[in-house]
């Protein structure tokens, strides 16, 4: 797999960091757990978008666009990520925040990682919850056409096969990683959205035939839902990379038991799981997927899930930006 052929840009700070978990793993008492910082990935406050935004910014530069459009929930990260990039690139950048989790909270609507989109001098248009968002992409793209403009449209999440390459280049990150330092890992755990991260690792590590198994924690599908999605944007990156057929339909795995209410909703689950890495391990999760997913992680270990002598990987995706609209969540 030669990922070198796609285009890419070059501005997420690579390697991230594989780090033990020693407090947590200490006071869990179960499984030595180790964290992959992709927090650290150097775009406006980092984050696994930065991965997915090399290919994608590489592919739009390639074809000549001259405006960014996309779209996400009102506290998106991949939203923060995407203007941030445009405007280092000098590219205009059209988003779409949909009202998803329907709070009214100042602080959900305004701060966090709408502070930011605005600081970055984001176009931002903010549309009611159910909205079609791909439709809505599609036809301010024709408006910019018609206006002479060439417009380069990124999909919620950045999760189609070029994002998902970000991803790929992950996976094999991590492999060359664990192999200079010698560490046999059982699992690499995330939390799992709009696919592309996932889809991504399970394409990276089965076409390196790997044998490390990824674990996606839903933060908004349930299992079956979820599964089919990854699965479904798995193929198509491994088709994408010339690979068709490689992904196993069991290779892809997702839990949908810590969701709770619905997507960017607080559970007790999430709210633990970030109080206790900021005490233990002084590391910002954040509440809408990291919170979610360790809080699936830490579930999962206290019920006996994995061996005492496993070695399992956490993905950290970022998002801590969003802590600051969640103001009322930590402090009530
Ligand atoms: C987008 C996002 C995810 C989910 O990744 P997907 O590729 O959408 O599944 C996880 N964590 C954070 C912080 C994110 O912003």
């Amino acid at each position: 797999m030669q990922i070198s052929r796609f285009p890419r840009l070059h501005f997420a700070h690579l390697p991230t960091p594989l780090e033990p978990l020693e407090n947590l793993s200490k006071l869990l008492g179960g499984p030595k757990l180790f964290i992959k910082r992709d927090d650290c990935t150097g775009l406006a406050t980092g984050g696994n978008k930065t991965r997915k935004l090399e290919f994608l910014l590489g592919e739009a530069q390639q074809k000549n666009a001259d405006t960014i459009i996309t779209q996400g929930a009102t506290q998106s990260n991949h939203v923060r990520q995407t203007v941030a990039i445009s405007a280092k690139l000098g590219l205009r950048c059209e988003v779409l925040l949909e009202h998803r989790t329907g709070s009214d909270d100042p602080d959900y609507l305004e701060n966090g990682n709408v502070l930011l989109d605005r600081l970055f001098g984001a176009n931002i248009h903010s549309v009611p919850a159910g909205t079609d968002m791909d439709a809505a992409m599609q036809e301010m793209a024709d408006d910019i056409s018609k206006n002479g403009g060439k417009p380069y449209i990124i999909p919620g999440g950045g999760s189609n096969p070029t994002g998902a390459l970000g991803y790929v280049n992950c996976a094999m990150e991590l492999v060359g990683q664990l192999n200079d330092r010698s560490l046999k890992i059982d699992h690499l755990v995330t939390a799992t959205g709009s696919a592309g991260t996932q889809s991504g690792l399970v394409a990276g590590l089965e076409g390196t035939r790997s044998g490390i198994p990824v674990l996606g924690i839903c933060v908004s599908a349930d299992k079956e839902t979820q599964e089919e999605k990854v699965f479904a944007l798995a193929e198509k990156t491994a088709e994408f990379l010339g690979i068709p057929g490689s992904i196993k339909r069991e290779a892809v795995v997702a839990n949908g038991d810590y969701v709770g209410p619905g997507y960017g909703l607080p559970t007790d689950g999430m709210i633990e799981a970030i109080e206790l890495l900021a005490r233990e391990e002084g590391i910002l999760l954040d509440p809408v997927y990291s919170g979610k997913g360790m809080a699936g992680l830490i579930d999962l270990v206290r019920k006996g899930e994995f061996r005492k002598d496993e070695n399992i990987v956490f993905l950290h995706t970022g998002g801590s930006a969003g802590l600051f609209a969640y103001r009322k969540t930590f402090t009530a």
